[in-house]
């Protein structure tokens, strides 16, 4: 569990308003709620040093109805059964709001992967996809990166999977490397994403983004793209963190230098370019747009009250806790939700799916065409929803994904 609001009891919450919105009965309710099929499985490691420990592993596919389950595999040592629900169900909800033929599902293992070498973390990777290899598969259940994996996990993961069924699946991850089937645009797509979902929320009230100043927590695989895309974008990016805090230049930092900078392996706290900034300070820096994009639960009631930005783009799975997004509706503040602002990823994960099953590839302006368009379409209909029928983007959003896997389940009736 994570914080003192579990990632869990915010998954719920938001579905519990979605659910009253639409007026959905108990029974269906509870359906929503409930993860379709889970794994745990017991990782024994082999350390470098010769001990051996024994982690543990989980894969939860919240929801397959409108497709194979699709989400991430996160490795850190907050890693819980309850953390792995949570974002399988918001996967469920974020693959219907963009509209991708996928139902929703996640994995973890509980590991501060900072703390091991490369070969020990290739060793626990090719355990637990064997361990979940029953489950998992192209048309099963297909893996992304997440927080602590990237590439190369995907490539043991795609490699673990293939061997052991004799031929080349490329399929059955996304956010692989490029020489073994990964996509242009892929490893940029979510903070792609989110700066198209920002650009969109910002032109409803007649902003352009070459007006706005930016902070961005996170600096990994999302929020290092998100801002080096509201930097080419013309936005001012005065602060940025990671987890050991970060850097702030009220005039706007050199985001290529900081790039190059973490690039190096130098955490983003030492850029020269910049003074040093906590994660708390960031999130209350007096900026137009703040992009969370690492952890969950960073806006609670508390820190919701210290934000000055008018606009919350959500880069991070489950970054306000209900509390804090009341705290952030009473101030007037616009939180574009994670479910569609951070969709960028699952949208040209699923272009990857299909370019592998089709051993075809597209170049990369075709897609960041596509990503553009799916973006905007998808903003504008979460949009119009929210006016439509006075509700905050978060119930619009979740209401439009809810409402698309509850019609799937009532379509395809219940077995037996
Ligand atoms: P990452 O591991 O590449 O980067 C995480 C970043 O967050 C790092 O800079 C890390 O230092 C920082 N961080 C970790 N703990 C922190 C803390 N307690 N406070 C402040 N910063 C902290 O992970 P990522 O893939 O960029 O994922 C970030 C978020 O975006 C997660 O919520 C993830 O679920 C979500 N997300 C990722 C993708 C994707 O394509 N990678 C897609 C959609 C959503």
């Amino acid at each position: 569990m994570s914080g003192v609001t579990s990632a869990l009891t915010t998954a719920h919450a938001q579905l519990a308003s979605a659910v009253e919105i639409l007026g959905y009965s108990p029974g269906l309710h509870e359906m929503l709620a409930t993860p379709r099929r889970e794994m745990n499985v017991a990782i024994p490691l082999r350390r470098d040093s010769g001990e051996v420990v024994l982690l543990h592993g989980y894969r939860v596919q919240h929801n397959i109805s409108r497709g194979p389950g699709k989400g991430g595999l996160r490795y850190a040592a907050s890693v819980d059964i309850d953390e792995v629900r949570a974002l399988a169900m918001w996967m469920t909800w974020k693959c219907a709001v963009v509209d991708v033929p996928y139902g929703g599902a996640k994995g973890g293992v509980t590991i501060e992967p900072r703390e091991h070498s490369t070969a020990e973390l290739e060793r626990v990777t090719r355990r637990y996809t064997s361990e979940i290899m029953p489950i998992i598969g192209p048309e099963r259940d297909i893996m992304a990166p997440d927080i602590g994996t990237d590439e190369q996990t995907m490539a043991w993961v795609m490699d673990t999977y293939s061997v052991n069924l004799g031929y080349t699946i490329p399929a059955v991850t996304t956010g692989k490397p490029l020489p073994v089937g990964g996509s242009l645009g892929r490893a940029t797509a979510t903070g792609r994403g989110v700066v198209h979902a920002a650009v969109a929320a910002l032109a409803d009230d007649g902003v352009a983004l070459s007006e706005v100043r930016a902070a961005v927590q996170g600096f990994g695989k999302v929020g290092s793209h998100a801002a080096h895309w509201l930097h080419e974008g013309g936005a001012r990016v005065v602060a940025v963190t990671d987890v050991d805090g970060g850097t702030r230049n009220d005039d706007g930092l050199d985001v290529p230098a900081l790039l190059a900078h973490t690039a190096s392996g130098l955490p983003a706290s030492t850029f020269p370019g910049g003074t040093p900034v906590s994660n708390a300070e960031l999130l209350a820096l007096d900026v137009d747009l703040l992009v969370p994009a690492a952890v969950e639960n960073v806006l609670d009631e508390e820190t919701a009250q210290t934000v000055k930005a008018r606009w919350v783009v959500e880069g991070a799975n489950g970054p306000t806790t209900p509390e804090g997004d009341r705290v952030l509706h009473d101030r007037g503040v616009i939180v574009v939700p994670d479910i569609l602002a951070n969709a960028g990823g699952v949208v040209v994960s699923y272009f990857e799916w299909v370019q592998a099953n089709q051993a075809y590839w597209w170049t990369e302006d075709e897609i960041a065409d596509r990503l553009e368009h799916r973006m905007r379409a998808a903003y504008a209909a979460v949009a119009t929803t929210a006016r439509e029928q006075s509700i905050s983007l978060r119930d619009a959003a979740l209401t439009i994904g809810v409402r698309r896997v509850a019609e799937a389940h009532q379509i395809r009736g219940l077995y037996p």
